[in-house]
């Protein structure tokens, strides 16, 4: 099978995020830069794919050179290539659904995997807008997958709010990623040595708009210290009170 997967870098989770200067994107000078958790999934997904069915994995990723780094730490896990799509100044998520789908256009993928949102800018959109632009079918959120290459279909199980849906797909088409949907492997020593000496082919982007722009971007206000009311019976009635007039819960 031809299985590709879109892979993203994003600040490490541990890391506290600061807005930078401009207050209108993530100051990225001191931060460490992880592959997207959820894409974790995605390459564990194909790699399994890989094992059952054979056929080639590659990994395409849109942005500066820690992209290349995050296509790396991927082929460290396994798989075969990458496709750095280079670029200073990736846009917004259409504009980088826009470069992904150019470079996937004509590659023949049997599926192209993402993960459910890239954990920085959080938009679970991209994966869908590929999707749509290369004209193929794709299932978000998925926790199970099941591929039949023979009659050339895909059943998945989606997340849904309070359960769950099957759905099919013929092939080729487009997965998101969901946690749980397997176990990503650690990368080995062995894959790490490996991946040194896989293929990256650098391209150039296409022509990519952005539609919509970060106007201000700024942290939540800090939390306000808890109140402790009183520690007996005596609490409760005040505690009613705030719980209806402060939070308004009831
Ligand atoms: C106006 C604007 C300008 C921006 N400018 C920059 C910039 O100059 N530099 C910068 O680093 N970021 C920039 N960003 C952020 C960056 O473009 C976002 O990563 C992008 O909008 C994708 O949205 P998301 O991260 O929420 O992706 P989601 O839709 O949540 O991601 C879903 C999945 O899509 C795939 N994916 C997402 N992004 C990429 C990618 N780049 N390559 C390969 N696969 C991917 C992954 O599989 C991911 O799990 C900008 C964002 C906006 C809105």
């Amino acid at each position: 099978m031809k299985l590709f997967v879109c892979v993203n870098q994003v600040p490490d989770t541990e890391t506290k995020v600061k807005v930078g200067q401009d207050g209108k994107t993530i100051d990225r000078s001191e931060i460490n830069l992880i592959l997207n958790p959820y894409d974790e999934f995605a390459v564990e997904a194909a790699l399994q794919l890989k094992d059952k069915f054979g056929g080639e994995v590659t990994y395409v990723s849109a942005g500066n050179d820690f992209h290349k780094e995050v296509i790396r730490k991927a082929l460290a896990m396994g798989g075969d290539k990458g496709i750095h799509i280079k670029t200073d100044n990736t846009g917004d998520s259409y504009s980088v659904a826009s470069m992904l789908a150019a470079a996937l256009k004509d590659a023949g993928a049997d599926i192209i995997f993402f993960g459910k949102q890239s954990i920085d800018y959080d938009d679970s959109a991209v994966g869908t807008m590929v999707a749509e632009m290369l004209g193929l079918p794709s299932a978000s959120v998925v926790v199970k997958l099941n591929v039949d290459e023979g009659a050339k279909k895909v059943v998945c199980e989606r997340e849904i709010e309070g359960g769950k849906e099957t759905v099919e797909l013929t092939l080729p088409c487009v997965i998101s990623a969901q946690k749980g949907l397997n176990e990503p492997r650690y990368p080995s020593l062995k894959g790490i040595m490996a991946a040194k000496s896989k293929p990256i082919q650098e391209v150039a982007p296409p022509a990519a708009q952005s539609l919509t722009e970060v106007t201000a971007m700024r942290k939540p206000a800090p939390k306000q210290p808890g109140k402790i009311l009183g520690t007996d019976k005596s609490a409760v009635p005040e505690l009613i009170r705030l719980l209806h007039e402060e939070a308004k819960i009831f």
